[in-house]
């Protein structure tokens, strides 16, 4: 099988041109450094993203709360992770980094307040 993928290790940016079988990387092309090799097998058998999404918020002058997960999670977890988000319903104040759903779904990931809300009224 092969993939092109661009590699995001660092700002170069290098596309590579990726070959592999059901276990393993068989050649990898356009990395200018081997950093570029990790990169593909991660992409391609481990794929990862932090989630960035909003939480409803009561009690502020905001409705949504921008959240994101502190580290990176399964690529296969992340549409569940954005949803059990939607389902949450916190109040003011909340501190930028408070953490509002630990271990998110067993990631061993936690999702954060990436700002912080005062309350009003
Ligand atoms: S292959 Fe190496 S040089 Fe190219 S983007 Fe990845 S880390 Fe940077």
């Amino acid at each position: 099988m092969k993939d092109n993928l661009l590699c995001t290790s660092c700002p170069l940016g290098c596309q590579l041109e990726v070959e592999f079988s059901e276990k393993k990387i068989l050649s990898v092309k356009g990395n200018s450094c081997k950093k570029g090799i990790e990169y593909a097998e991660k992409e391609i058998f481990y794929p990862e993203r932090i989630v960035t999404t909003t939480v409803k918020i009561s009690g502020a002058s905001l409705y949504l709360l921008p959240v994101k997960t502190e580290a990176s999670v399964p690529k296969e977890l992340c549409f569940k992770v954005i949803e059990s988000a939607s389902k949450l319903q916190v109040r003011a104040p909340v501190k930028m980094g408070e953490v509002l759903i630990r271990d998110i779904l067993k990631s061993g990931v936690n999702l954060v307040a990436t700002r912080s809300v005062e309350k009003v009224g």
